[in-house]
């Protein structure tokens, strides 16, 4: 599917950033990818203009693509490094993957709805960039790539999955919506070189269910 980036929607991408900024996003980097990828690319046709207010939509299989405040903060969290090796938990839309592929991630991203993947793997694959795309349940992480620089979990958790600790590579950071399937709190889980791990509680926020066996059983 080919779309146009029209002058209109860079404008308005343009103030997407600055109403990013005056919410408390600060990393330059993250800013300039936001500016750079054009969000309407991952919404379906005729939500165009409205992508670039700062809220959740609906995507395909009843999932939404995170409001763009969300994606800016869990990308700022993880602070990537060109080359980190990411993983990601919930490919929806595939927005995220592309933000942090432009910041100069090699991004490994898992989703657990067929319909989904089949649609989301598919415009990836036009963006030409370091994304590889599972079907599966990302609970149980993607072991054959590990370990990961960076995790990053896109869907709502009632706990940190053992396997997604196990994963992350010393030194390593994983950013992970934790708590009640209505809230959850940012959590910013560090691995230390004694393979220990350290958590941060950050704000909270409201993301559709993490779904599988280390996560909701429905
Ligand atoms: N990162 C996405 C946001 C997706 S919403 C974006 O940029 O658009 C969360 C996604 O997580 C949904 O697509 C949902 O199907 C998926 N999901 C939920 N549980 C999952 C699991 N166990 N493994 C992989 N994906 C999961």
């Amino acid at each position: 599917m080919i779309r146009e980036d029209t002058y209109k929607l860079k404008g308005l991408r343009k103030q997407l950033v600055e109403e990013l900024k005056q919410k408390g996003i600060q990393d330059k980097r993250v800013l300039q990818a936001i500016e750079n990828v054009p969000r309407h690319y991952f919404v379906s046709a005729g939500l165009e203009e409205l992508c670039y207010k700062d809220q959740a939509l609906p995507t395909l299989a009843r999932q939404t693509i995170s409001q763009p405040y969300t994606v800016a903060y869990q990308t700022q969290c993880l602070d990537i490094q060109k080359g980190d090796k990411v993983l990601e938990i919930g490919t929806g839309s595939g927005y995220q993957a592309v933000i942090l592929a432009a910041l100069g991630a090699k991004v490994y991203t898992v989703e657990r709805i067929e319909l989904l993947y089949e649609h989301t793997s598919a415009l990836l694959a036009t963006f030409n960039m370091d994304i590889f795309c599972k079907l599966g349940d990302g609970t149980l992480g993607w072991q054959e790539n590990a370990p990961f620089d960076k995790i990053i979990v896109t869907a709502g958790s009632p706990d940190i999955p053992q396997n997604l600790i196990q994963q992350l590579a010393v030194n390593g950071k994983m950013v992970i919506p934790v708590g009640k399937k209505d809230c959850q709190t940012m959590t910013l889980v560090h691995k230390n070189e004694e393979n220990n791990v350290r958590m941060t509680y950050l704000d909270t926020f409201r993301f559709v269910p993490l779904l599988g066996e280390q996560g909701w059983t429905e």
